[in-house]
């Protein structure tokens, strides 16, 4: 599941990179938003210069239809309103949002002796501020026209467009308002400038289109960095649960490990404990009973050297069979009688090692003779045999266990020779 995840993220960046390639293409090279103002529902209308003595307006539209105002201009233009054309795209307080725009293409075909000096303005409604019904009140976000200067055709820049500066004075507009403002443009008009000689003049709007990105470049760009930040989270959120899943699973594996290990050594232990016991009676083999003396160190104790009497006759009437059961039997009556402190090893064949730990000879040489009468009286032998043992007991005291046991061996064959089924004490 992770791991599909990051090859998906992965696939998920080419894709990212290439669409955000194409996008930024798009965007900057790609086809602009266009707003043709002349296919715009207008309402065209001239505007008569304020001081009716200093001209005359009047409609002169080109031939193709496109709007225009020929203004004869008995003196110069002194105040607004002077003589020209007004565009209204809405109602007043409605406008539309040039904003959105970057430039403005305009083309006029201008006509007229002297100097031509037309002012272009955006005029802009606030409801802030335009509440009164003053028809000058909304703000004139203004150009001026020279198309001796500039020539007949323009691009220009929105952001060049700045309030008229006469405007400005009439309504003591404040500092921060004195920027320009787009976003509710509810009509447009051009009026000749204060330059202009006395005569005719003439305008015709041959071109009136805002150009613009589809998009805010910032909100754009915004756009795609936050794609990119919600990719790079989601990728750093994967790897962390990857990662998160990888220990998991090796934590896993590290316990699974362990347990194994543990039942591994359980096993060995078990297995190393079974090759220390005599399968056929249960009591500890030699092996054991090595390991056990090793272990005794200092311990006080005593040997009890045991070993069954004619037993080959037994295996030579019998078979080999009974003597296995006599030797099964034998083992479980003697631990019968025994305590926890003795242990008790099949040294070899017949021959059983009885170790006492803290019997001194006294009490060991007891017990040797109640195992010797227990086992003499006992009736459950195999086939109700008579089965007797003869006893060699030795008490530990300052020297090898080596040699413990050696005397206790002299002491059994004390018992063997003095006629058996007795206890000897060395
Ligand atoms: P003694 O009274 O002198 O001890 O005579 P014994 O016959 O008991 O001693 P001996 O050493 O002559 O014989 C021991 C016999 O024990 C010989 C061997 O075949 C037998 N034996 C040894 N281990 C086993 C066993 O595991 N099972 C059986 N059935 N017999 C065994
Ligand atoms: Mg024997
Ligand atoms: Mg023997």
């Amino acid at each position: 599941m992770i791991a599909s995840s990051s090859r998906f993220a992965e696939s998920l960046f080419w894709y990212l990179l290439v669409l955000t390639g194409c996008a930024i293409l798009l965007f900057e090279f790609g086809p602009e938003r266009v707003l043709d103002i002349k296919a715009w529902p207008l309402t065209v209308a001239v505007q008569q210069p304020a001081d009716a003595a200093s001209g005359v307006a009047r409609y002169r539209p080109s031939v193709e239809g496109h709007p225009g105002v020929e203004c004869t201009l008995v003196t110069s233009p002194a105040s607004y309103p002077g003589c020209g054309l007004i565009l209204t795209l809405t109602s007043r307080d409605q406008g539309i949002n040039l904003a959105r725009f970057a430039t403005l293409h305009i083309r006029l075909s201008v006509t007229g002796s002297g100097e031509q000096d037309w002012r272009f303005y955006l005029r802009n409604f606030n409801p802030v501020y335009d509440q009164s019904d003053d028809p000058v009140q909304p703000k004139f976000n203004e150009i001026i026209f020279r198309p001796a200067d500039y020539g007949q055709e323009h691009e220009v820049p929105l952001d060049v467009f700045t309030p008229a500066t006469w405007w400005i004075k009439r309504y003591k507009v404040p500092l921060q308002r004195q920027g320009p403002d787009l976003h509710r443009v509810y009509a447009m008009e051009i009026v000749a400038g204060s330059e202009m000689l006395p005569g005719v003049h003439r305008v015709v709007i041959e071109e009136l289109q805002f150009h613009g990105p589809w998009l805010d470049p910032t909100l754009f760009y915004r756009l795609i960095l936050l794609v990119w930040f919600i990719y790079g989270s989601g990728v750093l959120l994967i790897n962390h649960l990857a990662m998160k899943q990888r220990l998991q699973h090796a934590h896993q594996a590290k316990l699974e490990v362990e347990a194994l290990n543990r039942s591994l050594s359980e096993e060995s232990r078990r297995s190393r404990e079974l090759a220390c016991y005599d399968p056929l009676t249960g009591a500890l083999n030699r092996l054991g009973g090595e390991r056990l003396l090793a272990e005794l160190g200092e311990l006080a104790c005593s040997f009890i050297y045991i070993d069954v009497d004619h037993f080959k006759l037994i295996n030579d009437t019998h078979g080999h069979p009974v003597g296995d059961e006599v030797l099964k039997h034998l083992v479980s009556k003697i631990l019968l009688h025994c305590d926890a402190l003795c242990h008790l090893v099949r040294w070899g064949g017949e021959e059983f090692v009885l170790v006492c730990l803290h019997y001194d000879a006294l009490r060991a040489c007891a017990l040797a003779e109640r195992l010797r009468a227990a086992l003499e009286s006992c009736p459950q032998w195999p086939l109700a045999l008579r089965v007797t043992a003869s006893f060699g007991v030795a008490e530990r005291t300052n020297e090898s266990l080596d040699q413990v046991l050696k005397r206790a061996d002299e002491a059994l064959y004390q018992a063997k020779t003095q006629g058996r089924n007795r206890v000897a004490c060395n």
